[in-house]
């Protein structure tokens, strides 16, 4: 009785050009994969917040996207989710590498993305690693080639495209910056353009942040394919 993987994929991406955010009350009202629904469910995360509403549809679709929503807004699952559901409508595998590159300016909060994946993303067989130093790079580097999902801080990341052999993002898909205001504040922007020069062309971009800067505009002219501006405005 069970269906083949492509029907399934199929029927979810034909759904994804009807996405309209103001029709969302619940997750259930995306079309979202099974075990997304499920690491959702068990996490009591049930209605998506206005970036997650707004956003995710043009993530699903394939577009480029530059959310701004001020902090504690929901950004990370707006990013994780559609990972999740790219990687598993291209059937993602170990065998296929990095898929997904996510950079955030500090250690910590590529801790808090990490277990944020680790809970939503629990019913998916991606593998996921962080990249952020502290730990010896020769501990994160037998890793790198087999990680799906990688976690990063910019210099970190840098180190390992100019040290590491085993290390390339050929297939990846997907390139997120989550915070990027915070990436170019904190002067990684020199880092930042010599890693999307090690990244190929053909991917989805998505950047978050909490403000819509100039400079955000900036880098994204240096990565993104006619982006989808989606700004969440704080409600009087
Ligand atoms: P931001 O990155 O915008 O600062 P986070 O992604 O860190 O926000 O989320 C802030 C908090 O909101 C976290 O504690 C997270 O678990 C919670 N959260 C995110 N999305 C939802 C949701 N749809 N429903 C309930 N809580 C959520
Ligand atoms: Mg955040």
């Amino acid at each position: 009785k069970s269906e083949k993987p492509e029907v399934i994929i199929e029927r979810l991406q034909s759904q994804y050009q009807k996405i309209d955010p103001k029709k969302i009350t619940h997750f259930d009202d995306i079309p979202l994969s099974l075990p997304t629904r499920k690491g959702l469910k068990e996490n009591k995360f049930t209605e998506p917040t206005e970036i997650q509403r707004e956003s995710i549809g043009f993530s699903l679709q394939g577009l480029d996207v530059l959310g701004a929503a001020k902090t504690g807004s929901g950004k990370t699952l707006a990013f994780l989710i559609p990972i999740l559901e790219i990687l598993y409508c291209k059937q993602w595998t170990r065998l296929d590498g990095t898929g997904a590159l996510i950079v955030t300016p500090t250690r910590e909060l590529a801790y808090q993305i990490f277990e944020m994946l680790r809970k939503v993303g629990v019913h998916h067989e991606f593998s996921a690693g962080l990249i952020i130093g502290g730990k010896d790079l020769k501990f994160e580097r037998q890793r790198m080639d087999q990680v799906n999902i990688i976690i990063c801080t910019p210099g970190r990341l840098l180190q390992h495209m100019d040290e590491n052999p085993l290390f390339d993002c050929v297939n990846l898909q997907v390139l997120v910056l989550d915070e990027a205001d915070r990436i170019l504040d904190l002067g990684f922007q020199q880092a930042m353009n010599s890693i999307v020069k090690n990244l190929p062309q053909e991917r989805q971009t998505l950047l978050f942040s909490a403000t819509q800067t100039k400079s955000v505009r900036d880098l994204a002219r240096l990565s993104l394919k006619d982006p989808m501006y989606v700004s969440v405005h704080e409600h009087a």
